[in-house]
């Protein structure tokens, strides 16, 4: 991964420019300014491809715990494909014990594994790697006796997985400043903080300077916990804002990296910004005027959702299509060994990448 350095704008091949000559005229002009990076990360992919290539290996069906990432058409896609999503592991009837359980991207308590081992269940951990590094973090600084910060939003899958790494009373959450001014820990020289993956950038640095002056011998994680996704798919969004007259987020309302990126649109500068699922949600009739729109994709939106998009403004406006581009990733996470020779072609993948 590359750092993020100015967007460079310019067309996108894949998008078929050409349609637009026979645009009729009478429809109003529209740059779409399209943030690249965007969508699926690595974790998100390989969360998908697991579920997929499980369905292909065992046969359906396949259970997942929780939705394997947050996002409606992803999940319903892979209902249709055989997949069974549970939210606990005792909903699983006893003769599909042998069929694989899939745990979400999010990363699960420890107290999960341990339920599908007592169960005797075959389960596939999905959890995206970079929320692992965290949970070792986690447990990096418990191991050296220090009580662990977790700075995140209460009831987020991933921080209840991240703190059910740890003992109960060793982990405190923080979530704003005003927590961390709230806060009083027991032994305030002998302290660690992670983070949740998927929060602001800028937002988290506020509240890690605060921790840092309120105690001073806090430690930090050897890495960042913010992931490179959540970064670059802020820093664009943050770059393709100023002039933009509406910003839109495809995005789940449970997504936090896709709820961040509306926040950061409207703080660099966009006139409004919507989180949207489908191009029906976009309120059509009271758009106003717009000139320039931004377009982003939170990291559990698919592809096909930000093409059906661009294609309803083609509908409506002469739309013509800017990438504001700020990095190239090249992040890819291997899926689990059980997986790894099983075949997983373009098609398997259509439902969320397109043809
Ligand atoms: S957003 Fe980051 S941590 Fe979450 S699944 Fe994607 S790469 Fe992993």
């Amino acid at each position: 991964m590359g750092g993020p350095g100015a967007p460079i704008f310019g067309l996108p091949s894949s998008l078929g420019f050409g349609k637009d000559m026979n645009i009729a005229v009478s429809k109003p002009p529209l740059t779409i300014r399209l943030c690249g990076p965007r969508g699926f990360c690595a974790g998100v992919d390989r969360a998908i491809q697991i579920v997929v290539l499980a369905l292909k290996s065992y046969g359906a069906p396949v259970y997942v715990r929780h939705e394997i990432v947050h996002n409606r058409y992803v999940v319903e896609g892979l209902e249709a494909k055989g997949a069974i999503f549970v939210e606990e592991l005792g909903e699983i009837p006893p003769e599909h014990r042998k069929q694989p359980v899939v745990f979400s991207a999010h990363g699960v308590p420890k107290s999960v594994p341990e339920d599908a081992d007592s169960r005797n269940l075959f389960y596939l951990d999905a959890t995206c790697p970079l929320v692992s590094k965290v949970h070792k973090q986690a447990m990096r600084h418990n191991r050296l006796g220090r009580h662990v910060v977790l700075i995140g939003h209460a009831g987020h899958p991933e921080v209840i997985g991240t703190m059910g790494q740890l003992p109960e009373g060793t982990v405190s959450l923080v979530e704003t400043i005003d927590d961390v001014d709230a806060y009083v820990p027991v032994d305030p020289d002998n302290l660690g903080y992670v983070t949740q993956t998927t929060l602001s950038v800028d937002d988290t640095a506020g509240v890690i300077a605060r921790l840092q002056q309120r105690f001073p011998n806090l430690t930090a994680p050897a890495a960042d916990s913010i992931c490179y996704a959540t970064t670059n798919r802020q820093e664009v969004v943050k770059q393709a804002a100023p002039g933009c007259d509406l910003f839109i987020i495809v995005g789940a309302p449970n997504s936090s990296n896709s709820k961040r990126l509306v926040e950061v649109a409207l703080r660099a500068g966009a006139k409004q910004s919507v989180l949207v699922q489908r191009a029906a949600e976009i309120d059509w009739d009271n758009i106003g005027a717009i000139a320039t729109v931004g377009l982003s994709a939170g990291a559990s939106a698919p592809e096909v959702i930000v093409n059906e998009i661009i294609e309803a403004f083609r509908l409506r406006y002469d739309a013509k299509v800017e990438l504001a581009e700020t990095v190239k990733e090249t992040e890819n996470f291997l899926v689990n060994r059980e997986l790894r020779e099983v075949e997983l072609t373009t098609a398997d993948m259509a439902f969320v990448n397109g043809e």
